[in-house]
């Protein structure tokens, strides 16, 4: 039996326990949980393959340095699956190519420092307590081809990056759910009890839970029960540049505070990226447009405290630079939506990220938690309904940008 497949008038499911709109890395995590849990799920992607819009145009990295106490709770358990990773899928020879090469957040401006100290009190209050403080000293000994202007740095070595096509074979391989692609959501039905089936190019398929985990696309998905999920897509582009000598292959992703620029090491070459604080806010899109000049001034951002990229940047041809693009996805308070929507019972979202690789793994089991009813919605801190309830999560983490 097939599991990931195109269907056929004959293979198409009619039925399932739960449906997951979406197969990016996080609905691929949530059809995974919600399988464990003894559903029988069904996920549906419009495109021709898993994890092929949002999820591989990111740079693959996680993190645990958050400040917000709702997203520490979601990234330290998704970081143990990762490093768990063969375990909890029971694949034993599954390798997401996981790197714990570290996050570096730092800075050349004095302003910041007190930011800087205090992201690092708070990491260590929500129990990530082997993230680091360094002083520009430290910085230079440590990372040694960093500009001495450097005043402050966050690091914590067990960050790094992984292979998210891996991640997301991997759930979908693990997990017993069927996946169908090039089958795209086109309705919700719903009668008295709330939903009832999931319309789609390829046939209708009848089922009292519906997972949005449409990514950019989740707004849309929303408006097919009438419903306005505040979600806002925000382009965001990153380069990869190819092999050079100078680009040291063991840094860790090195984040440029002042400018929200970044870049890490990737196969001798390097992937680069500016969360460009004004980007506006676009339409959901499977064909986002590059800019010719993005690369250009993503690195003329990273030489003041990356000085190499110099040498780099003078040599460069065109054919040296590959950019791509995707979008985040923001939410009012820059936390993603998770759990139930009361107006319609069993319909459940799933969206809302800017940094969804990293979260995934343990937003998918809070979806499975919230549908088998192990997790009351009122201990779910990122539920949909907290802005009608108005509440406003506080977020301060370096680097997510805003939309506009
Ligand atoms: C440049 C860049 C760098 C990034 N770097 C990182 C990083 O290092 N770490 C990190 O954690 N995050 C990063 N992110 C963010 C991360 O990529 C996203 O948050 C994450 O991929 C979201 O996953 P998703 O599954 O929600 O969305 P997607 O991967 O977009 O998946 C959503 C899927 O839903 C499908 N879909 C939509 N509508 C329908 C429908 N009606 N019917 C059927 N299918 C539908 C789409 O085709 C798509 O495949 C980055 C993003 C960008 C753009």
């Amino acid at each position: 039996m097939k599991q990931i497949f195109v269907p056929t008038a004959e293979s198409f499911i009619h039925e399932a326990d739960a449906v997951v709109i979406g197969g990016g890395i996080v609905g691929v995590a949530t059809a995974f949980w919600l399988s464990r849990a003894g559903l029988e799920t069904v996920l549906v992607e419009m495109r021709q393959g898993l994890s092929t819009l949002t999820t591989p145009n990111s740079i693959e990295s996680f993190r645990a340095q958050f400040t917000e106490p709702a997203m520490a709770e979601l990234a330290l358990p998704s970081i143990e699956i990762f490093e768990n990773f063969a375990e909890v899928v029971e694949i034993p020879d599954i390798d997401i190519s996981i790197r714990h090469k570290g996050y570096l957040f730092v800075t050349d401006d004095p302003a910041m420092i007190p930011d800087v100290e205090a992201a690092v009190k708070t990491h260590h209050r929500l129990g990530i307590t082997d993230s680091e403080y360094l002083t520009g000293d430290e910085v230079s000994l440590r990372f040694p081809y960093i500009s001495k202007n450097a005043v402050a740095a966050t690091f914590r070595q067990k960050d790094g990056w992984l292979s998210t096509h891996e991640a997301t074979q991997g759930f979908a391989r693990g997990s017993r759910a069927r996946f169908l692609v090039s089958t795209k959501a086109l309705g919700i039905t719903r009668d008295s009890q709330g939903v009832s089936g999931v319309e789609t190019n390829r046939g209708t398929i009848a089922t009292r839970v519906v997972v949005n985990a449409a990514g950019p696309f989740a707004g849309q998905v929303g408006n097919l029960l009438g419903l306005e999920i505040p979600v806002r897509p925000v382009r965001r582009q990153k380069a990869y540049i190819t092999p050079r000598a100078e680009i040291p292959p063991n840094a860790p992703l090195s984040i440029d505070l002042a400018r929200d620029s970044y870049w890490r090491p990737e196969t001798g070459g390097a992937l680069i990226g500016w969360v460009d604080p004004d980007e506006p806010v676009s339409a959901p899109s499977e064909n986002i447009p590059t800019d010719r000049y993005f690369a250009a001034q993503n690195i003329e951002n990273l030489l003041p405290l990356f000085p190499f990229w110099e040498g780099i940047a003078e040599t460069l041809k065109a054919s040296d630079v590959i950019v791509s693009a995707g979008q985040y996805v923001y939410t009012p308070d820059d936390h993603p939506l998770i759990g139930p929507v009361p107006e319609v019972p069993g319909f459940y979202l799933n969206c809302g990220y800017w940094a969804g690789v990293m979260l995934a793994p343990e937003a998918g089991k809070r979806i499975a938690d919230l549908v088998t009813g192990k997790m009351q919605p009122t201990e779910n801190s990122l539920r949909p309904t907290r802005f009608s309830e108005g509440i406003h999560l506080e977020g301060s983490s370096f680097l997510r940008g805003h939309s506009q």
